[in-house]
């Protein structure tokens, strides 16, 4: 039977796929409408990209372990209500990770591991973060934990790396504070290096517990290579790569230009962002771990110029400090990539009236099934 999200037996209880009433067409002309409707006015929309195959795409999975009907089990965190819902197969969750979790339940169990208890604070599971490289097939595990003691170690590691080879690191996170689903400060390496690497458009990346990666590889690629295109970056080019990461956008667009700068407010993503200018051999790349915006502001003050400014914030979009330095330093071109249309529109609008011009708008469907719709646009200086 071919898979088919309208048929999802969780989604009554699981707000994790909003759009699961419509089918993968009918998401795709929504989401189309909602640009056109956002931004149609500032340009043309291209027909956003889909995917061919819209399941089991996310690289990234977290499962969250609780207790029911007294066993211990694991399912998918509801933001909204703050339970958890129990999945065994989740369709756009990766498969393999997906079965990591459920021999994981077994193992929790007959190693006698409790799953914590937020109100009564006992127990010691909370919950799994599994990542897998897609290129690589590198599998990451960061066990998430209350404070104590990890019971049998060595044998829990061994009987989970034995049955799935392709796991390479295994990562203990204690999180003792209230917040759910986050990392804790406390971490230990349980086996391998503590990362994992994938590729993406031909660069190996590093990817540890904390950093960002894209979770849609196959539309990353897509997207980044269209970031690339409407770039069009010159050999002479100094270019800025904002709200970086672990470098990928700029360590991308390295070899074709001279010079490439990479901001961002994570220390973990610029380590890994500098190991991973390494990996690749790329020597024309600086990164910096600051605020984007206040970093802009310093480099406008300084009177540095850039050729090309990409930039990838978060859902909240530029800052206005951000955004007001940016047109200071007046780049002849800003590739903006966006995960949330309507900041996306907000800064377009501000960077329009400054003088900028965009032709195009080409959304892609990185998050099939979910509200969010991922766009990348080309502002040129009139
Ligand atoms: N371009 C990267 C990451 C994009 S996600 C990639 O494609 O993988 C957005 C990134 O912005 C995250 O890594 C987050 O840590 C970073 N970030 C959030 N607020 C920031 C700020 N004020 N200044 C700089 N970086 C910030």
């Amino acid at each position: 039977m071919s898979e088919n999200i309208t048929s999802c037996p969780y989604k009554k209880k699981c707000s994790g796929c909003q759009l699961s009433n419509l089918d993968y067409p009918s998401q795709l002309s929504y989401k189309q409408t909602r640009i056109i409707k956002l931004m149609g006015r500032f340009c043309h929309i291209d027909e956003i990209k889909g995917m061919d195959c819209p399941y089991h795409y996310r690289n990234k999975m977290q499962a969250a372990f609780f207790k029911k009907n007294g066993k211990l089990t694991s399912g998918i965190y509801q933001s909204v209500t703050g339970r958890i819902t129990e999945t065994d197969n989740c369709l756009i969750e990766d498969k393999l990770s997906n079965e990591i979790s459920l021999h994981c339940r077994k193992l929790f169990e007959s190693f006698k591991m409790k799953p914590y208890n937020e109100e009564t604070k006992s127990g010691f599971v909370r919950h799994m973060l599994i990542r897998r490289g897609f290129a690589t097939n590198e599998i990451m595990l960061v066990i998430v934990t209350a404070e104590g003691k990890f019971p049998s170690v060595r044998s829990f590691v061994n009987a989970l790396i034995n049955k799935f080879p392709d796991i390479k690191t295994i990562v203990r996170n204690i999180n003792d504070t209230e917040l759910f689903l986050s990392l804790g400060e406390k971490s230990e390496i349980l086996y391998g290096d503590g990362y994992i690497e994938d590729i993406l458009c031909g660069k190996k990346f590093r990817i540890s517990p904390r950093s960002f990666y894209q979770i849609n590889p196959v539309q990353t690629e897509f997207l980044y290579s269209k970031a690339m295109e409407l770039a069009d970056l010159k050999p002479s080019d100094v270019v800025i790569d904002a709200y970086c990461g672990t470098g990928t956008i700029g360590l991308i667009a390295a070899e074709k230009v001279k010079k490439v700068i990479g901001v961002e407010l994570n220390q973990s993503a610029i380590d890994d962002a500098k190991k991973n200018a390494e990996l690749n051999n790329i020597a024309n790349e600086e990164f910096f771990c600051d605020d984007a915006g206040k970093f802009m502001v310093a480099l406008a003050q300084k009177g540095e110029k850039a050729d090309v400014v990409f930039t990838d914030p978060p859902r909240a979009g530029c800052s206005r400090e951000f955004l007001q330095s940016l047109v200071k330093l007046s780049p002849d071109r800003i590739v903006y990539i966006s995960c949330n249309p309507e900041t996306l529109a907000r800064d377009m609008q501000y960077l329009l009236h400054k003088g900028y011009r965009a032709e195009k708008i080409q959304p892609v469907d990185m998050f099939p099934h979910t509200r969010h719709v991922e766009s990348v646009v080309c502002l040129t200086r009139k």
